[in-house]
């Protein structure tokens, strides 16, 4: 395969590293992009003997560029525009969609164009434009494969495309399960960072903490699996080893298990049909206790109102991703409390209509600024 990493640098893209090491016969690294990271990503480059590397942000990349004139290396591409393109004309086989956010919509979108097979973790591309994201798949005949790693377990078990009666997301529950709100209330942003199971980076571990990660998840689920949305449950499950389930039209009931390490997902996704060897240790069974619980979605309401919006479809989807990334961002900067976070969701969402369709990807970015200006003036308006 020859593949392009979006969003090599982040936690995912690291993951993706510590695969191609152990498999650098199958995988050819054609590109690599990051926003800023510029000698993180320029050490990757080198390593994976990748023919470019590219970063959005065109300041980091001519620093990158004067660090290293006349040395062998990767070509540097410069910015958003020039990075779309080199995505276009490359080579690639396979495209590792990793970035994180909303930032990760038109490279997939472009790498679906060109029938390249779309290795996905970016969830909030097809959160925000699942209707757009499907019907490029369709029209090229590209794949999607999900790395998420309920996503990657559902898949797993669909393998035979059998017909189900629902989709079980398993939730770790994150930090504050079992909080009540008027002790959520104070948490800080190092707590809401220390996940129990998974090594993540920021945005999503805060997602995690909010449980809006397992909202978007169910749209994304739906998209993925073309699950209507009351056949797709959640289930709190604390020790993170359950990474989902399948309930067939039979009862019988499929799930895939191991350690929470992404390495998996992402060589499921890579190898997908066969199977890579990978330096994970044997899982033991005996003395394990596994927890299964319903979700408190009265406290951790992000939840609720990811699946409404999921539900309502059209533009919700888009707002509620947008206006959730700028209140983390602004939790993340110490502008809001962790509580604020779900009340700028939901106001976002109550104050801009967000049930037309959204029919281009022009209108999904229209809708996403919107959405953010919105989320901006409520956060700065109620923080002055
Ligand atoms: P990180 O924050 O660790 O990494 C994000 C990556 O995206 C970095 O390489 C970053 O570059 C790059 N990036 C961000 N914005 C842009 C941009 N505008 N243009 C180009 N590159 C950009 O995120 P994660 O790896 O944790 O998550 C990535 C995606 O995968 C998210 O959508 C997340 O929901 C999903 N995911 C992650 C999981 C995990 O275990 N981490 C599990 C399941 C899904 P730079 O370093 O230069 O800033
Ligand atoms: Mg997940």
């Amino acid at each position: 395969m020859r593949l392009v990493i979006l969003g090599a640098t982040g936690s995912i893209g690291q993951s993706a590293y510590s695969v191609w090491e152990q498999h650098r016969d199958e995988v050819t690294v054609e590109g690599l992009v990051a926003h800023r990271e510029n000698e993180r990503l320029w050490g990757m480059g080198t390593a994976m003997n990748a023919r470019w590397v590219g970063l959005a942000d065109k300041e980091s990349a001519q620093q990158l560029e004067r660090a290293h004139r006349g040395e062998p290396g990767p070509k540097i591409v410069a910015g958003k525009e020039a990075i779309l393109e080199a995505l276009g004309v490359c080579d690639a086989t396979h495209v590792l969609a990793a970035m994180s956010g909303f930032a990760g919509l038109e490279p997939t979108m472009t790498a679906l164009a060109r029938g390249r097979k779309v290795l996905l973790a970016n969830k909030e591309t097809l959160v925000a434009a699942g209707d757009l994201v499907r019907a490029k798949a369709d029209q090229s005949g590209a794949d999607i494969v999900p790395v998420d790693s309920e996503h990657s377990a559902i898949f797993q078990c669909l393998a035979l495309n059998q017909p189900f009666r629902r989709i079980v997301l398993t939730c770790s529950g994150g930090p504050f399960r079992g909080w009540r709100s008027d002790e959520l209330a104070e948490v800080t942003v190092e707590q809401a960072l220390r996940h129990p199971n998974w090594s993540m980076g920021p945005k999503i571990t805060i997602d995690s903490a909010t449980l809006m990660n397992k909202g978007l998840e169910i749209i994304e689920a739906h998209y993925l699996f073309r699950a209507s949305y009351d056949a797709i449950d959640v289930v709190i499950h604390p020790e993170s080893v359950v990474h989902s389930l399948v309930e067939f039209v039979d009862g019988a009931t499929m799930a895939q298990c191991g350690y929470p390490d992404m390495r998996v997902p992402i060589a499921v996704a890579m190898a997908w049909p066969q199977r890579w060897t990978l330096d994970v240790p044997d899982f033991g069974w005996t003395g394990r206790t596994l927890h299964f619980e319903a979700p408190d979605t009265g406290t951790f309401r992000l939840l609720r109102l990811a699946r409404a919006a999921g539900i309502t479809g059209g533009a919700a989807p888009a707002i509620l991703n947008a206006a959730n990334e700028v209140a983390v961002a602004s939790f993340l900067a110490g502008r809001i409390r962790f509580l604020d976070i779900a009340d700028t969701v939901e106001e976002t969402l109550n104050t801009l209509r967000g049930d037309d369709t959204l029919t281009s990807v022009e209108q999904v970015i229209e809708t996403d600024k919107r959405a953010r200006a919105q989320a901006d003036m409520l956060i700065s308006r109620r923080h002055k």
